[in-house]
C-alpha cells in the first residue's frame, strides 16, 4: 500500500501524482502560509528563498539515550548511523570514474547518546543535533499520519543551516529494525535515511523511487538506499570541489543537555545578531486533507516557524 506523505510547501497538488522525471528539490528559506504559498517550478521545487545548506563538510549528531520502546538502544543507534552513512561521502562522478576525491563534501560524526530529548536551537548557547523518539505522544499536526519530523534552523537570509533535529513518531507507528521481511513494519532505517536528507537541506522529490519521495509504503525497505536522484541532490548541495572545512562542533559549541530555561519546546525562529533572522524549517505535515483523513504515515515534518522568539506558529 502506498502511503502518502506530507508535501513540501506549495506542492500539495503532487499528491498521488508522482512523476518519474529526475528532479530533486532543495529546501529553501521560503515559508508558505495559507494565503501565500511559495512559488514552485514544474517539478514542484520551491523557487523562492535561499537554498539551505550546511557550511561545514561534517556534521555531528547524537541519539537521545532512551532510544525507543521495544527496540534495543544499541541497535537503534546502529540504524541511525547507517542512515547517516547513506549520505556520507557519496560518489558524484559517473559510474566507473569515481575516485576517492570525487565525493560529495558531506560526512557525519556520531556522538555518544545524550540526555536531551527535545528539538531546539539556542542562538546564544550550546547546541546539539539530536535524533529522538516520541514514544508516548506526538504533538504535531498530522498526528497519526506523521512518521517523523525534521526541524532545521537556518539563517533566513543565506540559507545556512545552524541546527537540525529529527523526531520519530513511535507513538503512532511501530518502527522496526529487523532484516526479516516478515517482521518489518515501519522500517526505521528507511524512515531515517529520508529524514537525514531533510537534515542536510533536501526537500521532497517528485521522483517516486527516490529516498526523498514524499511517501513511504510499509513494509518497504527501498528507501534505505539512495537513488540517482538523491545522489544528484547531495552532490548539488555539497559538490566535491566545494571549499568547506570540517567542523563537527554545533553552533555555539556542543551540549548534551537541553536548555533548562527554555519553556517553549520545539524549534523556533531566532534572531541572529548581525546576519538577520533565522527560521526553523520543517515540512508541512497533515496539510493535505486527504492525508489527514486517512491518517497515513508520513516521512515528513510539520513546518514550524516563529515570527518572534518563543512563539510558535505551525503552518
Ligand atoms: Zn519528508
Amino acid at each position: 500500500m502506498r502511503r502518502t506523505l506530507a508535501t513540501v510547501i506549495g506542492i500539495v497538488g503532487l499528491l498521488g501524482a508522482a512523476r518519474d522525471a529526475s528532479a530533486f528539490c532543495r529546501s529553501t528559506t521560503c515559508r508558505s502560509s495559507g494565503t501565500k504559498p511559495c512559488a514552485v517550478d514544474e517539478n514542484g521545487c520551491p523557487t523562492e528563498g535561499a537554498k539551505l545548506f550546511w557550511s561545514s563538510s561534517c556534521i555531528s549528531y547524537a541519539m537521545n539515550e532512551l532510544g525507543t520502546q521495544d527496540l534495543d538502544p544499541s541497535e537503534t543507534r546502529a540504524v541511525i548511523k547507517k542512515a547517516f552513512q547513506a549520505w556520507s561521502d557519496v560518489p558524484c562522478g559517473a559510474p566507473g570514474k569515481d575516485s576517492a576525491l570525487n565525493v560529495a563534501t558531506m560526512t557525519f560524526q556520531e556522538r555518544e547518546p545524550v540526555s536531551c530529548k527535545k528539538s531546539e536551537y539556542r542562538k546564544d548557547g550550546r547546541n546539539l543535533n539530536v535524533i529522538l523518539f516520541q514514544d508516548d505522544d506526538w504533538k504535531y499536526r498530522g498526528i497519526g499520519g506523521t512518521i517523523a519530523k525534521t526541524s532545521v534552523t537556518y539563517n533566513d537570509e543565506t540559507g545556512e543551516i545552524y541546527d537540525a533535529d529529527i523526531e520519530v513518531n513511535a507513538a503512532n507507528n511501530t518502527v522496526t529494525i529487523t532484516e526479516d521481511p516478515r517482521k518489518i513494519e515501519y522500517d526505521l532505517r528507511s524512515i531515517l535515511t529520508h529524514e537525514v536528507g531533510h537534515f542536510i537541506g533536501i526537500a521532497h522529490s517528485p521522483q517516486s523511487s527516490a529516498v526523498m519521495f514524499e511517501s513511504y509504503s510499509p513494509p518497504s525497505t527501498a528507501q534505505r538506499k539512495l537513488t540517482a536522484d538523491d545522489v544528484a541532490a547531495v552532490c548539488a548541495i555539497y559538490p566535491p570541489n566545494r571549499s568547506a572545512v570540517c567542523n563537527v562542533e554545533p553552533r555555539g559549541g556542543f551540549s548534551a543537555t537541553c536548555n533548562p530555561n527554555d519553556s517553549s519546546p520545539g524549534p523556533c525562529a531566532v534572531a541572529t545578531a548581525g546576519v538577520g533572522a533565522a527560521g526553523a524549517v520543517n515540512e508541512p505535515a497533515g496539510t493535505s486533507a486527504a492525508l489527514v483523513m486517512v491518517g497515513l504515515g508520513l516521512l515528513a515534518a510539520a513546518r514550524v516557524s516563529c515570527r518572534t522568539k518563543r512563539s510558535r506558529r505551525p503552518s
